[in-house]
């Protein structure tokens, strides 16, 4: 029988962590979490409730008392907060620009990394994020770590956002994803890093179809 491993999927932001995670999930019959959906939701709701960004004891208040659900469908992912889908919400470019700063927070990653160990306890899981594989998943069968060069992440992100009805320019993404992995990887909490046990995978020259079969290939090694 096939075992109901857990992939962790790391890396920065456009490194195309979600698009392939996604499929990888779907061929094997697993369920995808992106726990950075997660922090997006905390971020847009501190925006809304105009909660000063660096405030961490506001923040976790506000997240203890806050519901956040993943919920696959159709069209990808959705994501509601507090009942209500937030799914387009969370991409805006309001959102991407404060993220950061709001996951630098202990607390709030402390409440939403107990979320995702609990949705990924009974494995058959492919979780992707930052912290994945050094402090979500520890014990997870599959560690990769995705990455590709600030300009391709930025022309990834570019076409994203115009499907998604987003203007964007390319100089403005790869400022704004270089300050993110800046962020992301000097933070003292949970930083961006390659788990030691991490295999790396480099997607600049990949297609989502090659970078994904290169992940089932490993995820059915480890099933077997
Ligand atoms: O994956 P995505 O780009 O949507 O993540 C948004 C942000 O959420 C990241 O830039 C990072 O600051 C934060 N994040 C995190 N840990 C995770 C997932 C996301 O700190 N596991």
């Amino acid at each position: 029988m096939k075992k109901n491993i857990q992939i962790a999927i790391d890396g920065p932001a456009g490194a195309g962590k979600s698009t392939i995670a996604k499929i990888v999930a779907e061929t094997l019959g697993f369920t995808y979490i992106d726990t950075g959906a997660m922090y997006r939701a905390v971020t847009y709701k501190a925006l809304k409730q105009n909660i000063h960004l660096d405030d961490e004891t506001k923040l976790a208040e506000m997240l203890a008392v806050s519901t956040i659900d993943l919920k696959p469908s159709e069209k990808g992912q959705l994501v509601f907060l507090d009942g209500e889908n937030v799914s387009a919400e969370i991409r805006s470019n309001e959102v991407t620009s404060s993220v950061s700063q709001v996951a630098a927070h202990a607390r709030v990653r402390e409440l939403l990394v107990a979320e995702q160990q609990k949705l990924a306890a009974n494995g058959g899981v492919v979780m992707d994020g930052r912290d994945i594989a050094t402090h979500v998943l520890k014990d997870a069968e599959l560690k990769i770590f995705m990455s590709a060069t600030v300009e391709e992440r930025a022309k990834r992100r570019f076409i994203d956002n115009e499907k998604r009805g987003i203007k964007s320019s390319i100089e403005t993404l790869k400022e704004e994803i270089a300050l993110r992995d800046k962020m992301d990887s000097e933070r003292e909490a949970s930083p961006l890093i390659q788990a030691e046990d991490a295999l790396f995978l480099d997607t600049t020259d990949l297609s989502i179809d090659e970078a994904a079969q290169a992940i089932l290939k490993l995820a059915e090694e480890k099933m077997a």
